[in-house]
């Protein structure tokens, strides 16, 4: 298939290259043209613009920041929409806010042009090997027709319901481990302060009841103080805001959320804003006086 991509950032630079070397024509492009060489070297064709890019596509893949820039990518002057055959379908894997999704999905639609939205888990390892988890929304046959590129990006790939459920669906992932980053800072940080062999605590606790993704990639950095990327707290920051946006518009409760996102506030404004995640770590080691 003819497949674009636009964004090659942490996330996007492994997809489509699992794309690539599925067999598929790929065409890349990405805002900081540079990051496209690694893609072209091994046979992606390079496109000057978002526009440039979708025309002939008959996938587009969109793997950008935040809502503003999906809307910026895909309806902007020299946006998707421009380009786009009729029948192409987008498939925004960015994690943007379910209702700016459905409006992007409608003015696609005027033009003939269809929308999924597949948000993805599993971070920069998950996007190298193939085994993110994919979260779709939008109508069964276009998913039907995207499954088989979406498959070379996951190992789990699930349609979840119609436009803007995938977004929701990640918002749900999103406030579930929030939770999971601060209760491991906790726990990790009650082990450091009464001495223990952290290596150990983590292996004795992986397997049981306590097990988590975030335990099991991401507790060491924790233990190390050093939060590489990973998934920055910027990113996640603005996933637990579409939350929040999303609870208060259906009126339900999200105490730990709003909690992790005041954490996270007091990290950026710090100036971590561009560590990892698990740099959660940092605020509890900090406030128990680890060094
Ligand atoms: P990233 O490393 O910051 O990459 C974002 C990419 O989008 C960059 O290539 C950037 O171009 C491009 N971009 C941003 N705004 C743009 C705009 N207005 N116009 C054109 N291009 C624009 O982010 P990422 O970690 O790959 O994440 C991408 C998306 O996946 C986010 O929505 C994130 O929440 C989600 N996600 C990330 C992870 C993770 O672990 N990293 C996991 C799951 C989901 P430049 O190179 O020019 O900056």
């Amino acid at each position: 298939m003819k497949v674009t991509f636009i964004g090659l950032g942490t996330m996007g630079i492994g997809m489509s290259l699992n794309v690539l070397k599925a067999g598929h024509e790929v065409t890349v492009h990405n805002r900081t043209r540079q990051k496209e060489e690694a893609v072209a070297k091994e046979g992606a064709k390079r496109a000057d613009s978002p526009r440039q890019a979708a025309e002939g596509a008959e996938i587009i893949v969109t793997m950008v920041s935040d809502t503003p820039d999906v809307e910026a990518v895909v309806l902007g002057e020299e946006g998707i929409i421009h380009g786009a055959p009729q029948g192409a379908i987008v498939i925004d894997m960015s994690t943007i806010s379910p209702a700016a999704t459905r409006q992007v999905a409608e003015a696609l639609g005027k033009k003939g042009i269809k929308m999924l939205d597949a948000p993805v888990s599993g971070g920069p390892e998950g996007a190298q090997q193939g085994t993110l988890a994919i979260m779709v929304g939008g109508d069964s046959a276009d998913f039907e027709k995207a499954l088989p590129i979406l498959e070379i990006m996951g190992k789990t790939v699930t349609h979840v319901g119609p436009i803007g459920a995938g977004q929701i669906t990640k918002a749900i992932n999103q406030i579930i481990i929030s939770g999971t980053y601060l209760t491991v800072a906790e726990g990790l940080s009650l082990g450091m302060k009464a001495g223990l062999d952290m290596k150990k605590v983590i292996a004795a606790i992986s397997g049981g009841a306590a097990s988590s993704w975030v335990l099991h990639n991401r507790g060491i950095n924790v233990v190390n103080n050093t939060y590489p990327l990973g998934f920055r707290v910027k990113l996640h920051h603005k996933d637990l805001q579409i939350a929040l946006d999303t609870a208060r518009e259906l009126a339900v409760t999200l105490p730990a959320t709003a909690l992790v996102a005041q954490i996270e506030n007091g990290l950026i404004a710090r100036g971590y804003g561009d560590d990892d995640v698990s740099a959660i770590g940092r605020s509890i080691r900090e406030q128990s006086g680890l060094k």
